[in-house]
Parts: C-alpha cells; sequence; structure tokens
C-alpha cells in the first residue's frame, strides 16, 4: 500500500492542466485525473508531450536536419534511399501506422514517411 501511496503522490506533484479547457486546478482520484470545470477524465500519460528520438537518442524536433543511416527500400521506386542521404526541414507527426513518425522530403524521392530509428541528427 505504501509504494502505491507514494507513486501518487509524484505523480500528484506535476498534475498537468486539463487538456480540453486548460484549467488548472485538475484533481486524482487515485486512477484518473479529473478536470473540475469541465469534468473531463484523463490519464497522465494521455498529456504527457511525445519526445522523438533519432537512433542514437538525440532528441529531434520539427525542421530539423537529419542523414538516412541505412539503405532503405522505397515501395514502388527503382532504386533505394541511400544510407547518408541528408534529410531537411524534417516533421514529426504522430504515426497512423504506429511506426513511420517523420515526414519529410527525400532527395530525388519526394515526400515520404521515415522511422526516427532510421535516422540521425545532421
Ligand atoms: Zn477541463
Amino acid at each position: 500500500m505504501g509504494i502505491i501511496k507514494t507513486k501518487w503522490l509524484e505523480v500528484m506533484e506535476n498534475i498537468p492542466n486539463c487538456p480540453k479547457c486548460k484549467c488548472e486546478y485538475v484533481y486524482s482520484d487515485g486512477s484518473a485525473l479529473i478536470c473540475p470545470e469541465c469534468n473531463f477524465e484523463f490519464q497522465p500519460e494521455d498529456v504527457a508531450e511525445k519526445v522523438y528520438k533519432d537512433a542514437n537518442g538525440n532528441i529531434l524536433v520539427d525542421g530539423d536536419d537529419v542523414i538516412i543511416i541505412q539503405d532503405l527500400k522505397v515501395k514502388g521506386a527503382s532504386g533505394s534511399i541511400k544510407k547518408g542521404t541528408k534529410v531537411k526541414n524534417i516533421k514529426l507527426v504522430e504515426p497512423d501506422d504506429g511506426v513511420h513518425d517523420i515526414s519529410c522530403k527525400v532527395p530525388n524521392f519526394g515526400s515520404m514517411m521515415l522511422k526516427t530509428s532510421v535516422v540521425k541528427k545532421a
């Protein structure tokens, strides 16, 4: 019991604002966070900001330039994207397929989705 209590205290120290109405008086009932203004219930991890990391664990942000670290086969294209290709101005997205979280333009290939695990920060 003691361990669980401590865990919740830690969570409560940095309770986020309500994601719906931005109210700061969100409280915890022990299993969910509840907004007193709009009654919205959510979990702390629902509002945690997603961090995107490259193959080396460096944090990537929108607008970064990255270098592809392995040859990538491209569906429908004759060649593959070569290791070492530099991709400028990436955009990080919530992946539709749960995997490809970089939206970018690859030279000679055009717009496509890549995985953060196959790039490193340039
Ligand atoms: Zn609210």
